[in-house]
């Protein structure tokens, strides 16, 4: 066996074994393999080993890459959107895990009503900052729980996108703070979970369904949490340069 499809399988070994502490099936997460900054022959060996979802970050990079490896795979737009790059995107992508204003939604929202776009509905998820990390993109979370500043501003902004129209609200991402054991980044990932709770309660025209969470050093206590859909770089792909 390759070391790509070795460590494809011990993912998918822990994944399995993670749901199955949590009482969940193993076919309740979606393995995305993020494969930013690598080249596309170790993308297509990873599909020959049975490999549908993949992840990147930059429109540039992804567009060569999803020219280049046709159908067959879904992928998912995981990095912040520039305004300007919205149509590329919904060129692009099926799935985008990183709608973070309602400045972008709108854009998106208007593009999908003229036509534009070969996905119907795209799949968009809410980028959240829940650790509160000043460095992190998506709307402001932290404490959602305590604070009603941060409450009443991330519903107002949530009101606004999910009134929008050919949009649905399909979940929740977020990308845990970095720390020393995985398990400190598991009340970022039961808040998250909290908060789509939250959300689906208060605005049920959306379902919702998705929580994307856990990476390479955190996806197996993400699923513990709830995860159904884990983004994974390193553990399959090696270091990145
Ligand atoms: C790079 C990236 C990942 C994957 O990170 P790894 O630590 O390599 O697993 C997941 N999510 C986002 C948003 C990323 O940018």
């Amino acid at each position: 066996m390759s070391a790509l499809a070795e460590r494809l399988e011990l993912v998918r070994q822990k994944i399995s074994d993670a749901c199955r502490r949590a009482n969940r099936a193993p076919n309740a997460v979606t393995l995305v393999a993020v494969s930013k900054t690598h080249p596309i022959a170790t993308l297509q060996e990873a599909i020959s080993y049975g490999q549908i979802h993949f992840g990147e970050n930059r429109v540039e990079e992804a567009a060569g890459k999803i020219e280049a490896m046709g159908r067959g795979v879904v992928w998912h737009m995981i990095g912040h959107i520039q305004s300007r790059k919205a149509k590329d995107v919904l060129s692009l992508f099926e799935y985008v895990h990183s709608l973070d204003s309602s400045k972008l939604a709108e854009r998106f929202s208007r593009l999908i009503g003229e036509g534009q776009g070969n996905w119907q509905p795209l799949h968009i998820f809410l980028e959240i900052n829940v650790s509160g990390e000043l460095s992190k993109s998506g709307l402001m979370a932290a404490k959602w729980q305590d604070n009603r500043a941060v409450r009443e501003a991330l519903w107002a902004e949530v009101r606004q996108i999910a009134a929008l129209p050919y949009l649905q609200l399909e979940g929740v991402m977020t990308m845990a703070p970095v720390v020393e054991q995985a398990d400190q980044a598991r009340p970022v990932f039961a808040s998250l979970r909290e908060l789509r709770d939250a959300l689906a309660a208060d605005f049920p025209q959306h379902s919702w369904e998705h929580l994307s969470m856990g990476m390479t050093d955190d996806y197996e206590v993400a699923i513990e949490e709830g995860a159904t859909m884990v983004r994974i770089g390193r553990a399959i792909f090696g270091e990145r340069d």
